[in-house]
C-alpha cells in the first residue's frame, strides 16, 4: 500500500484536532502539510453536544450543526472548509502503530503515514463495565457515550423503547446529563452510584442536594449507595433487568453506563514519558521527543496557577491547548529558519502568515509566546439547569444563595477557600456578566477575612472584584 507523508499529522479528529486545525489555518499552513486522521467518520465537532441536544426529542442538535468551532462562538468548520485550506481529513481511519522514531503510522487498514511533527489528540475513551468481568454487560442495549456512533445507537434505542424504562449507572456528569435527557424523552429514570452522593469529585454535599432534590422532582429516581453488579437479558440477547449489589433488582430497557474515561495514550507506550496517566509536555505542549505534541485529554501538562503538573478532560482545556501548541510550533520553526527581523520580514511578504507577523512582534520584544496559563474551567447543562465552575475545589467552602430546588428564582453557588484565598467558584443559573465575575474571583484569588461574611455577600463579593 502506498505510503502517505505529510508535514504535520495529527492522530484524532475530536474537539483539539478541530481547534488546532483551525489554528494552522490561521498561521497559514500550506496546502497538502496537514493531515487529519481520525477513527470517527466525521470532521471535528463539538463532543459535548453529545450528551446534551442531540438526545433531545425538540430542538435536536445533528451534524453540520455542531462542527467545530461553534461551541466557543468561531467560524463553523465544515468538511469544505478543510478541503478549501488543503488539509486532508482522512476520516474512518484508525491508527493502531506509532512508531515516534521513525515518524512512522500505521493504519488498521494497513495504510503508512510519515509526518515530520506529530500532535498527538487521541482524547479518551469509556471505562466498560465489561473490563471488571460484570456478569451481562455485554447484553443489547446497554450504551456508553464518547462518540458520535455511540450517540446514535442511544437515538435509536430511545425511539424503540419509547415510554420504556432506564436505569443509568454512575452519578458524574455524563450521568446527570443523560438522565437528564432520557427523562425529557419521557423514558421513566433510575440513576445508580456508589457515592453518599453525586459528582463527588466536584460538588460538596450542598450542592449535590439541590441537584438530588431537582432530579427527584422531575421524575428521577435516585439510587445511591450500591452499584450494578449483573444484568438480566431475554432470548433476543437485550438488557431486561440490572442487578444491584443491595440485592435490588430495575426493570431496564436501557442501560446508560457513564462509570468514568480513561486516556487513549496506549500506541505511545513506552515511547513518550508519562505523568498521572497522560502524556507529560512542558507548556507548550511539547512531549518528550522532539517534534511530538500531546494535546486535550491526553495531556499531563503544568498548571501555572496552581505550581502543579495535571491532566484536564474538559472541552475549553481541549480547544486553548491545541491553539497553545500550534502557535508553539510555528514558532519554533521560525526560529529554526533565523529570527533575524529581517529574515522574518521578508518571509512576512511572502507568506503573509499571522505566525510570521506573531515572530516579528515577539523579536521585537525579546519574547516568546507565553506559558499556558490555564484557569480550569468546567460546565453542565441538564435540564433547565446550566452551572459553571471556575478554580480548584480544595480547602474550606462556602455555600451561598437560593439553593432551594423548588424555588423559581434559583441561584446558588459555592466558593473555595485555601490558605485564606479564594481558590475556586462555582454558580448554578449565573447570567454571562456573574459567570465572568466568578471566573475573574478564581484567576485573581482575593483573599478572605471572614467565612461568614463570605457566604453573607455571595455572588456580590464575586461582583465587586
Ligand atoms: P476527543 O474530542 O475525544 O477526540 C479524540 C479523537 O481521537 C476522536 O475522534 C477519536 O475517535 C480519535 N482517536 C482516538 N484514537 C485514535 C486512533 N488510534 N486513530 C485515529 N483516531 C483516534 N467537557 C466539558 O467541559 N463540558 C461538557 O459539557 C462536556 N460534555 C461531554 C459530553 C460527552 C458525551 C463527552 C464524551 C465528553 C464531554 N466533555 C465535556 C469532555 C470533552 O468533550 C473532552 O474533554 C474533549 O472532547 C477532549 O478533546 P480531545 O480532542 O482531547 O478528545
Amino acid at each position: 500500500m502506498a505510503e502517505k507523508s505529510f508535514k504535520y499529522v495529527i492522530i484524532g479528529g475530536g474537539v483539539a484536532a478541530g481547534y488546532a486545525a483551525r489554528e494552522f489555518a490561521k498561521q497559514g499552513v500550506k496546502p497538502g502539510e496537514l493531515a487529519i486522521i481520525s477513527k470517527e467518520a466525521v470532521a471535528p465537532y463539538e463532543r459535548p453536544a453529545l450528551s446534551k441536544a442531540y438526545l433531545f426529542p425538540e430542538g435536536t442538535a445533528r451534524l453540520p450543526g455542531f462542527h467545530v468551532c461553534v461551541g466557543s462562538g468561531g467560524e463553523r468548520l465544515l468538511p469544505e472548509w478543510y478541503t478549501e485550506k488543503g488539509i486532508s481529513l482522512i476520516l474512518s481511519t484508525e491508527i493502531v502503530k506509532a512508531d515516534l522514531a521513525s515518524k512512522t503510522l500505521i493504519s488498521a487498514a494497513g495504510e503508512t503515514f510519515k509526518y515530520q511533527i506529530l500532535i498527538i489528540a487521541t482524547g479518551s475513551t469509556v471505562i466498560q463495565l465489561t473490563d471488571f468481568g460484570v456478569k451481562g454487560a455485554d447484553a443489547k442495549n446497554i450504551f456508553y457515550l464518547r462518540e458520535i456512533d455511540d450517540a446514535d445507537k442511544l437515538v435509536g434505542a430511545i425511539k424503540a423503547k419509547k415510554g420504556g424504562k432506564a436505569v443509568i449507572v454512575g452519578g458524574g456528569y455524563i450521568g446527570l446529563e443523560l438522565s437528564a435527557a432520557l427523562r425529557i424523552n419521557n423514558i421513566d429514570v433510575s440513576m445508580v452510584y456508589p457515592e453518599p452522593w453525586c459528582m463527588p469529585r466536584l460538588f460538596t454535599a450542598g450542592i449535590a442536594a439541590f441537584y438530588e432534590s431537582y432530579y427527584t422532582n422531575k421524575g428521577v429516581s435516585i439510587i445511591k449507595g450500591t452499584v450494578a453488579v449483573g444484568f438480566g437479558t431475554n432470548e433476543n440477547g437485550e438488557v431486561t433487568d440490572v442487578k444491584l449489589k443491595d440485592g435490588r433488582v430495575l426493570e431496564a430497557d436501557i442501560v446508560v453506563v457513564g462509570v468514568g474515561g480513561r486516556p487513549l495514550t496506549t500506541l505511545f507506550k513506552g515511547q513518550v514519558e508519562e505523568e498521572k496517566g497522560g502524556i507529560k509536555t512542558d507548556s507548550f505542549f511539547k512531549t518528550s521527543i522532539p517534534d511530538v505534541y500531546a494535546v486535550g485529554d491526553v495531556a499531563t501538562f503544568p498548571l501555572k496557577l496552581f505550581n502543579e503538573i495535571r491532566r484536564v478532560e474538559h472541552v475549553d482545556h481541549a480547544r486553548k491547548s491545541a491553539e497553545q501548541a500550534v502557535k508553539n510550533l510555528f514558532l519554533v520553526a521560525l526560529e529554526q529558519l533565523g529570527d533575524s527581523l529581517e529574515e522574518l520580514s521578508c518571509l512576512y511578504l511572502k507568506t503573509n502568515s499571522r505566525g510570521i507577523l506573531q515572530a516579528i512582534f515577539a523579536s521585537e520584544q525579546g519574547t516568546s509566546i507565553d506559558e499556558y496559563d490555564y484557569l480550569p474551567y468546567f460546565y453542565s447543562r441538564a435540564f433547565d439547569l446550566s452551572w459553571q465552575f471556575y478554580g480548584d475545589n480544595v480547602g474550606e467552602t462556602v455555600l451561598f444563595g437560593d439553593n432551594s430546588p423548588t424555588s423559581p428564582t434559583h441561584k446558588f453557588g459555592t466558593y473555595w477557600i485555601k490558605d485564606g484565598k479564594v481558590v475556586g467558584v462555582f454558580l448554578e443559573s449565573g447570567t454571562p456578566e456573574e459567570n465572568k465575575a466568578i471566573a475573574k474571583v478564581a484567576r485573581v484569588q482575593p483573599p478572605v477575612d471572614s467565612l461568614e461574611q463570605l457566604a453573607t455577600e455571595g455572588l456580590a463579593f464575586a461582583s465587586k472584584i
